[in-house]
């Protein structure tokens, strides 16, 4: 055969370190700080949620740190994942581009979130933690915490945010397969749940009450974790080995991109792909667009401040410094729920102020359409979030067929979308609409951030 399509790295050629972008950039990022006292949060105000070796995976300023033996051979189960080139969408297109995709749903997940789902149960374990709680919108984290507790015979209790328990049922059953107790979110078990509820019975939940619930049932116990899926520094940490192994894969190929494209919703299967090639950008190796694509009816990056708020609606975790939409953000019902999230990571926040990435947003319909026109070319389903990417990469190669430009184009196609068909099906049948989110809403969100000084 001619042409390569796909690019594969053996077991032994598996990364065994991740990559730290901090100590790399030039100015750190605003630190955590303390909503009584204002403070930068120190190791000790996040012991009661997290185990130390992920506190100080946190706050490391060290470039690379080993991955464990142990997680190594749990990562070896599916890493390392495939690179493709798209030729076939190439084709269809007629564009002089060439697109490559970085595929992270041959995990047990069918998504990026075991890449740090596992060190976390790990850690934990390490540290004699017998049970964790999480959050999950989708269920893609909720899955994949499920599934690494399960290997470290941990307990993984989840709250579900309720619009997607309502809608995507399977994604319950396979929490449930892995051993994961599965509640919908706004829930009667805690305090934070029932207020909402109090105020509206209805709620369809969000990301940020479903945080609320499980930090306060991590907090109030000693032997209880909490584990978050996305926007911290030890979660885009974990996800580096997507970005390190596509280097490689990339060099196989005697390419190297111009353009580096993925979806946002806290930031982590973006932060994975793009910070090695930040690095290489940074070190004068590379001369690459690092772009950032997010939901038209969520739009953190383009269209939310860059300021301290909280991480949930409650209102209990550390103030992050980063672009939100504000903490009691209810988003509309859009299919990517994996991208309906307030805030960003404040690393990847921090990142884009400092101008070595930029943003976009995109109506869901055009996903859909983008969605649609790689399946029936490549054969994957995606799921609706990484869409967002595949439709921005597919602009970019549509711009080169006008101008003759043979860019590269890398995009982390970072789940598949086979338990996400009901969303497609409303796609096909025309039901799917675009929701442009309303400035007077997030004018309005704003006037109720924390005031950081207090
Ligand atoms: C969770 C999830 C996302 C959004 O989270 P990030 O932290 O921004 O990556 C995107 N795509 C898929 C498939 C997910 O499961």
């Amino acid at each position: 055969m001619a042409q390569q399509t796909k690019y594969l790295l053996d077991e032994s050629q598996m990364p065994t370190h991740w990559y730290n972008l901090v100590p790399d950039l030039p100015e750190p990022p605003p630190p955590p700080l303390h909503p009584g006292t204002g403070q930068p949060v120190g190791p000790d105000d996040l012991a009661p949620l997290f185990p130390m070796g992920l506190i100080l995976q946190e706050v490391s300023t060290e470039q690379y740190i080993e991955i464990p033996e142990a997680v190594r051979e749990i990562y070896a189960l599916w890493r390392p994942s495939p690179l493709y080139r798209a030729r076939r969408l190439e084709k269809a297109l007629d564009t002089p581009a060439h697109i490559y995709y970085k595929y992270e749903g041959v995990s047990p997940a069918g998504s990026h979130k075991p890449n740090t789902a596992v060190p976390q149960a790990y850690y934990n374990a390490v540290e004699g933690i017998r049970r964790l709680t999480t959050e999950t919108g989708a269920g893609q984290w909720g899955t994949a915490l499920a599934f690494a507790c399960s290997l470290f015979d941990m307990t993984c209790e989840i709250w579900q945010v309720r619009a997607s328990y309502d809608q995507k049922p399977y994604r319950r059953s396979m929490m449930e397969v892995f051993g994961g107790v599965v509640h919908p979110s706004p829930s009667e078990l805690t305090e934070a749940g029932r207020k909402i509820l109090a105020d509206d019975p209805d709620s369809p939940g969000s990301l940020g009450i479903a945080i609320s619930e499980a930090v306060e049932v991590a907090a109030s116990s000693d032997d209880v974790r909490y584990a978050l899926g996305s926007v911290l520094n030890h979660v885009l940490l974990h996800q580096t080995v997507i970005g390190e192994e596509a280097i490689r894969q990339l060099e196989m190929a005697g390419e190297m991109p111009d353009v580096v494209v993925g979806c946002v919703g806290g930031g982590s299967n973006f932060g994975g792909l793009a910070f090695p090639f930040i690095r290489e950008n940074l070190a004068g190796n590379l001369n690459c667009e690092i772009r950032a694509v997010e939901p038209d009816a969520c739009p953190t990056l383009t269209r939310g401040r860059y300021t301290y708020d909280f991480g949930d609606t409650a209102g209990m975790t550390p103030l992050l410094k980063m672009h939100t939409l504000g903490h009691d953000f209810v988003p509309d019902p859009i299919h990517s729920g994996g991208l309906r999230y307030h805030g960003m990571s404040p690393l990847i926040s921090h990142v884009y102020e400092l101008g070595l990435m930029t943003a976009e947003a995109r109506p869901q319909t055009e996903c859909f359409d983008a969605g649609v026109r790689f399946a029936r070319t490549e054969g994957i389903v995606p799921a609706p979030e990484p869409t967002h990417a595949l439709a921005s990469a597919i602009a970019e190669a549509e711009r080169c067929r006008e101008t003759g430009e043979e860019k590269v184009i890398l995009t982390a196609l970072c789940g598949h979308g086979h338990l996400d068909l009901a969303a497609y099906d409303k796609y096909l049948a025309g039901e799917v609409v675009d929701f442009e989110y309303p400035q007077e809403r997030i004018d309005d969100a704003l006037t109720r951030l924390p005031d950081p000084q207090v």
